[in-house]
């Protein structure tokens, strides 16, 4: 045949497309797969140490009022997953969004708003920890609400008085 490629051409017409229909349909990700970071101020204690591990250096912790707020810039994330592993709280886990855009760096930045905890005997600034989590260290609720020295002092005078012979 003189005309190979418009055999091909005229073929190619009356077939389906080889390539995706993508955004109209959007591509499944695997399970465990990394997108947009998902930042959960209610989980998060204020530890700081995603911050400081970020190879990325691509997370900010500021704050505002009695609130500190975490910034998770997308723009410099490598998606490499330590922030997520390795966050005491669980407060950090990865979307299934991959198409991660913006005309903006403010519209690249997940944040969130999480509260700042004071000791609530001697009002000295602590780390929040949720119920569950200050379960897990042996701490009852009121412990949890206290900062380490005021704790020891509870505890020293809860030994005391278990050691000590009530007077009747
Ligand atoms: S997100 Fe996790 S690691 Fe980061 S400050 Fe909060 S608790 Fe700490
Ligand atoms: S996934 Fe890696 S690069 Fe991205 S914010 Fe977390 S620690 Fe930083």
């Amino acid at each position: 045949m003189k005309f190979p490629m418009l055999k091909k051409t005229l073929l190619n017409m009356f077939q389906s497309p080889q390539t995706q229909k993508y955004p109209a349909r959007p591509r499944a990700v695997p399970e465990r797969f990394r997108g947009m970071i998902a930042y959960d101020p209610e989980k998060c204690i204020g530890c700081g140490m995603c911050v400081n591990l970020c190879p990325a250096q691509g997370i900010v912790k500021r704050e505002e009022d009695d609130k500190f707020i975490l910034e998770f810039f997308q723009g410099s994330c490598t998606f490499c997953a330590l922030c997520a592993d390795l966050c005491p709280a669980g407060a950090i886990s990865f979307q299934k969004t991959f198409s991660i855009t913006g005309q903006t760096k403010e519209e690249m930045v997940v944040s969130g708003k999480a509260r700042i905890a004071y000791c609530s005997e001697c009002g000295e600034r602590i780390l929040f920890l949720p119920q569950d989590m200050g379960q897990q260290f042996g701490l009852d609720e009121r412990l949890i609400r206290l900062c380490p020295r005021c704790r020891r002092k509870h505890t020293a005078g809860r030994m005391k008085e278990a050691i000590e012979p009530t007077e009747s």
